[in-house]
């Protein structure tokens, strides 16, 4: 076997990561609220030889030999999710989110079996029952839906959903929510019509494991998260619950779902985790909520419409019901304009999911790149720039210019040794 740098051995590949790394630290400012720049460290170990190797099972129960090294990391990986969140064990091979989802209810609630989970326009993810997802078609999925007047989940209308549908299982965990969850009352609902309750905190995982947003511990039997988002580690997705669902857990992923773990990608969880228990991670995540308050107080200066009235998480939800201009609009004049947010369902929107009322726009990445209040302020106004004249070239321009300068003064990865 013949060991080549990249860069000779496939010209092309090489080439397009060149240009992402040019294309991330210089091109835009990345406000979809799902995404981060993870740190060289977390690179380093996704790219590791971890991935030589087929470890089905689980630390000291392999099916291969081979696997001490791949036992110590994955063990790291485990302690160091329980520290963060308070979990009794941690199952860190899930690939993604929406195969940990999948499991769980495949393994828990079983096919047709009957689980309640947020309305999908108001804050769900496709994972939750959607249609055109595996978990819509393999269970009997309801909806509880944001309360009409404050625009969050209160109680009376998740009990009252949970009363007429008497489900098994209860999932609260949102893709588009920027309110704080209360993971207490939905224990208390789940109690009442005597369900298991389930938190996917995919999006706020950072937050919960700063302890800048409260535990789903101990209300909730089982937590789900990915761990690239707010949490800022390498892609993929965990379980966390208590001692007595460990065994069954582990069984709803490996070999339920999955078959060998991505021991690279654990490893940059690992690594990840370790970088959430540093002071500094703290302090990101409670800049990154400090930065979205300031995001909010810019698009109030334009009159813009948040869902809810604000924010007390990382991310924004403008309504643009009243607006002359759709989410799908706005998301295309922003990007022109050099800031990369995401169109998105508002409740009770009219628009169709492919052009939508809304956008979402979150703080998690250009906290990372290290920008503050007085940045994210500017920024908030920016925006409500751009949607009031999404057609003003000079508007675009002024826009574009600043969004460079700001690019050029908050770095990512220059002057690192990350060179793609
Ligand atoms: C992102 C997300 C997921 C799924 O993540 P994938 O890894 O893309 O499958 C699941 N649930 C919620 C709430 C999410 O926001």
């Amino acid at each position: 076997m013949k060991h080549r740098d990249i860069s000779e051995a496939d010209p092309e590949v090489y080439k397009a990561l060149k240009n992402e790394i040019e294309r991330q630290e210089t091109e835009s400012l990345e406000m979809i609220a799902s995404e981060n720049f993870v740190p060289r460290q977390v690179l380093q170990a996704q790219g590791s030889v971890l991935t030589n190797k087929y470890a089905e099972g689980y630390p000291g129960k392999r099916y291969y030999a081979g696997c001490e090294y791949h036992d110590k990391v994955e063990n790291l990986a485990r302690e160091r999710a329980c520290e963060l969140f308070g979990a009794d064990h941690a199952n860190v091979q899930p690939h993604s989110g929406t195969t940990a989802n999948v499991g769980i209810y495949g393994k828990f609630i079983g096919q047709g079996g009957k689980i309640l989970g947020p309305v999908l326009s108001h804050g769900g993810h496709l994972s939750h029952g959607h249609s055109v997802s595996m978990s819509g078609d393999m269970f009997n999925f309801e909806g509880y839906p944001v309360n009409e007047e404050t625009e969050r989940f209160e109680k009376e209308d998740v009990m009252e959903a949970a009363k007429e549908h008497n489900p098994e299982l209860i999932v609260c965990g949102f893709s588009a929510y920027p309110r704080e969850v209360d993971f207490e009352m939905f224990r208390e609902v789940a109690d009442e019509v005597d369900a298991m309750l389930m938190a996917d905190i995919a999006h706020i995982s950072g937050l919960v494991a700063a302890g800048v947003h409260p535990s789903p511990f101990p209300e909730c039997d089982i937590v789900t998260t990915t761990t690239h988002k707010s949490i800022r580690g390498a892609r993929g997705a965990m379980i966390l619950c208590k001692e007595e669902y460990a065994d069954k857990v582990d069984s709803a992923v490996f070999p339920y779902s999955q078959g060998g773990p991505l021991m690279h990608q654990i490893a940059g969880k690992a690594v990840s985790f370790k970088e959430a228990m540093r002071p500094e991670f703290k302090e990101y995540a409670q800049q990154i909520k400090d930065n979205t308050k300031a995001l909010a107080e810019g698009l109030r200066t334009h009159n813009l419409r948040m869902v809810s009235g604000g924010t007390d998480n990382h991310l924004v939800l403008v309504d643009l019901k009243e607006e002359d201009i759709t989410g799908k609009e706005a998301e295309e004049a922003l990007e022109e304009a050099g800031i990369v947010v995401n169109k998105n369902s508002v409740p009770h929107d009219p628009e169709p999911p492919q052009v939508t009322s809304g956008i979402r726009v979150g703080t998690p990445a250009l906290t990372t790149r290290g920008m503050e209040e007085k940045q994210l302020e500017e920024i908030g106004e920016m925006i409500g720039e751009v949607v009031r004249n999404p057609d003003s070239e000079e508007v675009n321009q002024n826009v574009k210019s600043r969004v460079s300068e700001l690019l050029e003064e908050f770095k990512l990865y220059a002057g690192s040794e990350v060179d793609y």
